[in-house]
């Protein structure tokens, strides 16, 4: 099949190498020239493993190919993939579709033959309707099919997660188009994965209730761990003893910082527009939110009181800036709250993040870049472990710190805390 993703960012990029390494033609297209030239060049723009490996292999075959004609892509394509932005409104909490409407625009400029134009970006429940709206106007309506196909892929697992999805999900009204998607989608499904249909506003809820539940996990279980920390009980223990009840499942309930990240931050504020505009009190996610808007100060009040109230002139190591492990996405990180409140408070902050430096900092006083462990860890009076990465997992502190007073504050909980406090640090974790 001849497709066209409009954006290559972290979705447009790996759904779209992995439809050319499942045998379709693929033009990746993005406004960003920096973005598709460097592309052509075998650049990466971001860290995801497994993906430069994938982008080369098809680059070369020349099954998949970066434009940024936008008009020539679309009509040498039958399936055309929306995978823009969809970021939190400027003034308010609503998803700010301006992306997609744009590319709706230059969608409908361009339409020579029959297309599907598909909604992989996260979109608000009704927005298929408003692209249909624009398409309207200028095409008529037996020239395209307007279908929302959710995207749940993980950054930092998003290859795995494209090519053995736990379901695909095709949102149409149109039974021609959905089998023309369901042809698209046929060697994953035949691997494993469960095919959805459903009507395309479903589809587009779809999303954003997995989202939103999800975020809800994480909260759920940050909360629970503020009481074991109460009550001197390992969360880690809870995690395991509900976790492995079906019903609840396991993943997704790891204490840790406040969530963060390019969706649920965004996608758990748009439910709540969208509920507003339909009179729907969706009042469990608005707690879901103001939990995790709060958790940040708790988990800085926590520091503070580590250090004995005394932040200034303390040196604080962060290791892991991102919002999770394996991606280098700062978006909505909660270091972005955390480390320019303990520099505007005194402390004097190295951090180390495997994915580089993060222009994030750049503006933020005595904060600098560390580019080994060791050098990050070496004086400080405080690690903080912020993201989980493997590189961090059998740290040696006591090799690596000169000094004897230490503390360790893990957010991840991946350390023994029996093992540090034989080398004769304190420790700390979430929940324990
Ligand atoms: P991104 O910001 O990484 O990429 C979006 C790209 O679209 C950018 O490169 C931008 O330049 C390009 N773009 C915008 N308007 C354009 C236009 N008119 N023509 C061509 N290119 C254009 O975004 P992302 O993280 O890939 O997310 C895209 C969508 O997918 C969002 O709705 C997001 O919620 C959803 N989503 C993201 C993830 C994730 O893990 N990042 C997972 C599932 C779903």
């Amino acid at each position: 099949m001849k497709l066209c993703m409009i954006g290559t960012g972290y979705v447009g990029l790996v759904s779209g190498v992995c439809f050319s390494d499942l045998g379709n033609d693929v033009i990746c297209v993005d406004k960003d020239k920096r973005k598709i030239n460097g592309l052509k060049k075998g650049i990466i723009p971001i860290y995801e493993p497994g993906l430069k490996e994938l982008v080369l292999k098809n680059y070369n075959n020349k099954r998949l190919k970066f434009s940024t004609d936008l008009e020539d892509s679309i009509k040498k394509s039958d399936v055309i993939f929306l995978c823009v932005g969809t970021p939190t409104k400027k003034n308010g909490n609503g998803a700010d579709l301006s992306q997609i409407f744009s590319a709706a625009k230059e969608i409908s400029k361009s339409i020579n033959k029959f297309k599907i134009i598909i909604t992989k970006s996260t979109v608000p429940v009704t927005t298929g309707d408003e692209i249909e709206k624009i398409l309207s106007k200028k095409v008529k309506k037996n020239k395209f099919s307007v279908v929302s196909n959710p995207e749940f892929l993980r950054e930092g697992e998003a290859i795995r997660d494209f090519v053995y999805p736990d379901r695909v999900v095709i949102g149409s009204n149109d039974k021609k188009s959905k089998m023309i998607l369901k042809n698209l989608y046929a060697p994953l499904i035949s691997k494993g994965a469960k095919f959805i249909s459903t009507n395309r506003r479903a589809s587009e809820l779809i999303k954003y209730a997995a989202n939103a539940f999800l975020a809800t996990k994480i909260t759920f279980i940050n909360e629970i761990a503020n009481l074991c920390e109460k009550t001197n009980i390992d969360v880690e223990d809870i995690s395991i003893g509900i976790g492995l009840d079906k019903r609840i499942g396991s993943r997704f309930l790891r204490a840790g910082p406040a969530y963060g990240g390019s969706c649920f931050p965004k996608d758990t504020k748009a439910i709540i527009t969208t509920a507003d505009k339909f009179r729907t009190d969706l009042s469990v996610i608005k707690s879901v939110i103001k939990s995790n808007s709060l958790r940040s100060k708790l988990l800085l009040k926590k520091i503070s009181e580590i250090l004995n109230q005394r932040i200034k002139n303390k040196k604080i190591c962060f290791l892991g800036v991102t919002f999770k492990a394996n991606t280098d996405d700062m978006r909505d990180s909660s270091s972005l709250e955390m480390i320019p409140y303990l520099s505007k408070n005194g402390a004097k902050i190295k951090y180390y993040d495997p994915t580089g430096i993060k222009k994030e900092f750049d503006k933020i006083k005595n904060v600098s870049f560390s580019k080994s462990i060791s050098y990050a860890v070496k004086d400080s009076d405080l690690v903080i472990l912020h993201t989980e990465w493997n590189d961090f997992k059998s740290i040696n502190f006591k090799k690596l710190s000169t000094s004897k007073n230490l503390k360790i504050y893990d957010m991840r909980n991946i350390f023994s805390p029996d093992k540090i406090k034989a080398q004769g640090f304190k420790y700390f974790g979430i929940g324990r």
